[in-house]
């Protein structure tokens, strides 16, 4: 083992350079890592303590399976049986459709290959996607229908800080990546400006110039109000609009309608705070948007997405340098997650399951007939629903729905009436404690794999330390499995191997990594896709010589504001919007595990207003009950003049009474099959009342 491994952070997208270090005890500990130019060292809470999921108390360290209702331990040659068995007897009486497979955007690319061609070649089946459905994919689908190809940022970060002026829509960036705050703070220091939107003063809005907050859900009516004053203060980019777009006139015809003094009905955002953000938008030479869960997580996500790109193409801020959209993708590989195959509609390397030469490609790297691949699957949640009724047994790697989904308690109850459920996780997460078999893996720094940052920046993690005997990877796993169901070849355990073959899938498909090897990310510590060849540099920044649609033309999103899927009425009076904290991450799994991150949060909150405090007679820190159509969550008030006096605000971290997704609609959105988790009309009031 090397004294110290270079690696990088578990956690969240940005995948922060770290250094592990042997220590006494045998596990690894968490040191900074300066040389690594995204964070420069720095790391947050989570990254510091990530070293204390290794540790076996916290830990699976041997396989579980369901003994007259409880979890025993058990060998691995039982779980794996037992695994192949439910999965085999399912498939054998229910076809092929009847097993699921659902994954997660912390897996690897190698992980996620293998899971999406274990899902298409062993089981056969179409259900298979993965909880980054629930993170990025409004930014996705907007991204691919405007520009041809969806990569999170199609700059890298060090750009932020030499534009002119970002946007920031709906990112506590503060809290959930803190690091990157300090493009932030470089670009307030260089003299550009910061906008930053959010129905609540997060610590982000607190840095910003100018803070708007519109009703949560109203995003796109906003975005679509400043274009409108970008159309009636002359600011259009004529020219860029004529060379390089498509879809003005249209979308141009949909932005007329939005009238400020509409768009200020609508969003409670005032006409001179408006003004003020086009102007900052405009007046310099460049500028960005960045968007973040809060506009994506909504029924209408890919809309709104197209609505702030939009307004990027109208100026000219797009396909130039130090200008254009970005989207702050969320888990740590929630960008490689979904471009190699775990999403429902997709094969690796961002291809389309339902491209005929697609299917051919990947099915010739496969060795298997195109034909023999099923079509496209359902989305996150509709698979999630469609538990104990069409799909019968499911395979779970690295996702914990029971916390992160919405409607969490419908998706538990779906999860309990399944004849079969296996998890594979490295915690015996709140899903997993429901599985019939429990299969305990490795973890980054037991392990070497790939992931793919926000930026499109791949990287290698590296194995530090070697993990505890009973535990395996995610890829002996399926290996194992798929020999048992009678594939013997094809699932390699050695990730490098993997990911050679991942190269040769995705060659030639959007998402190229067919110029990316091992050597070559341990030598440049990281290269942006896409990267065809070998002898090419990466790709940093994308489209400034034409976008990728066929002709090269960015195109316009012709759309309109419409209403959240559930507004506030008279039983259900204010909006719930969810978020993060910044010492939880995701479903808290493995955060929850941490002592530290634990003691700086311990459980969940509800942060209202003062006036709505004072109308339900509550004060800081009493149990407030909120209602919503789909069930009940209490938590202890916190209560701040920093949210809109008509909305409430629940971090979802944690499971139990205070499982804020036991509330959250999962109205979807119609293109990218986003839940609208960032809001629904709920009823607050002191608990014990209701
Ligand atoms: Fe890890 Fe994200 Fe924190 Fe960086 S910001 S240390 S990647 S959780």
């Amino acid at each position: 083992m090397l004294t110290v491994t270079p690696t990088h952070c578990p956690y969240c997208s940005l995948q922060c350079g770290m250094n592990l270090v042997p220590t006494a005890s045998g596990v690894v500990g968490v040191e900074e890592r300066a040389g690594f130019p995204v964070n420069r060292g720095a790391l947050c809470g989570k990254g510091r303590t990530a070293a204390a999921v290794l540790a076996p108390g916290v830990r699976l360290t041997g396989p579980l399976v369901r003994r007259g209702g409880a979890l025993e331990p058990a060998s691995w040659d039982e779980a794996l049986r037992l695994v192949a068995e439910g999965l085999s007897r399912t498939r054998s009486a229910h076809g092929p459709d009847a097993c699921g497979v659902f994954g997660g955007g912390g897996l690897t690319n190698e992980k996620a290959y293998g899971l999406g061609k274990f899902a298409r070649v062993v089981l056969g089946t179409s259900q298979i996607d993965y909880n980054g459905r629930f993170c990025m994919s409004s930014a996705a689908a907007g991204q691919l229908a405007a520009f041809g190809l969806d990569r999170g940022l199609p700059f890298p970060l060090e750009d932020i800080p030499r534009t002119g002026c970002v946007v920031l829509v709906g990112s506590n960036m503060a809290e959930t990546m803190p690091p990157a705050v300090r493009y932030l703070n470089e670009l307030r220091e260089n003299g550009g400006t910061l906008v930053v939107i959010d129905p609540r003063r997060t610590r982000t809005a607190e840095l910003a110039d100018l803070h708007l907050a519109p009703r949560p859900g109203t995003d796109l009516a906003l975005a679509l109000g400043m274009l409108h004053l970008v159309v009636t203060e002359g600011r259009v980019d004529e020219e860029f609009v004529r060379a390089r777009t498509r879809g003005w006139e249209d979308a141009r015809a949909a932005v007329m309608a939005h009238w400020p003094e509409y768009v200020e009905r609508v969003t409670g955002v005032a006409v001179p705070q408006l003004r003020e953000a086009v102007r900052m938008f405009c007046e310099p030479e460049s500028a960005m948007v960045l968007t973040a869960r809060g506009p994506e997580q909504q029924s209408k996500g890919t809309d709104t997405v197209g609505a702030w790109i939009n307004l990027c193409l109208a100026t000219g801020r797009a396909g130039r340098p130090l200008s254009g959209y970005g989207c702050l993708t969320g888990q740590g590989n929630g960008q490689g997650g979904r471009e190699h195959g775990q999403k429902s509609d997709q094969l690796p390397g961002y291809r389309k399951l339902t491209d005929p030469a697609a299917r051919a490609h990947v099915a010739g790297v496969w060795g298997v007939d195109p034909d023999s691949l099923p079509g496209p699957g359902r989305s996150a949640y509709e698979l999630l629903d469609a538990l104990g009724r069409d799909v019968r047994a499911l395979l779970v790697m690295g996702s914990n729905p029971v916390v992160s989904a919405p409607r969490a308690a419908h998706v538990e109850e779906r999860l309990r009436s399944l004849d079969f459920l296996a998890v594979a996780d490295v915690v015996l997460s709140e899903t997993a404690a429901l599985a019939d078999v429990v299969l305990p893996v490795t973890q980054w720094a037991e392990e070497t794999g790939t992931v793919t940052s926000l930026e499109g920046r791949v990287l290698l993690r590296r194995r530090a330390v070697a993990p505890p005997e009973g535990v395996r990877s995610d890829l002996e796993v399926l290996r194992e499995l798929a020999g048992r169901l009678g594939v013997e070849k094809g699932f390699p355990a050695d990730p490098e191997e993997v990911f050679e073959e991942l190269r040769r899938a995705s060659e030639g498909g959007a998402a190229d990594y067919a110029g990316i090897s091992y050597r070559r990310l341990v030598e440049e510590d990281g290269v942006f896709w896409p990267c065809p060849e070998e002898e090419h540099p990466g790709t940093p920044r994308l489209f400034l010589e034409r976008f990728a649609t066929e002709d090269g033309q960015a195109r316009f999103a012709a759309v309109s504001h419409r209403a959240a899927a559930e507004e506030p009425d008279a039983e259900f009076p204010v909006h719930l919007t969810t978020g993060r904290v910044v010492s939880q991450y995701q479903s808290g799994a493995q955060t929850r595990r941490v002592a530290e991150l634990n003691a700086a949060a311990p459980g969940p909150f509800v942060e209202l207003h003062p006036r709505l405090a004072a109308r339900i007679g509550v004060a800081e820190g009493e149990p407030v009950a909120v209602v919503s159509r789909r069930g009940r969550a209490e938590a202890p008030a916190r209560i701040t003049a920093g949210i809109r006096p008509d909305t409430v605000f629940m971090p979802f971290h944690w499971p139990g009474a205070g499982r804020a997704n036991n509330l959250t609609t999962p109205a979807l959105d119609p293109t990218s099959r986003m839940p609208e988790f960032k809001v629904c009309a709920v009823r607050v009031e002191a608990a014990g009342t209701g």
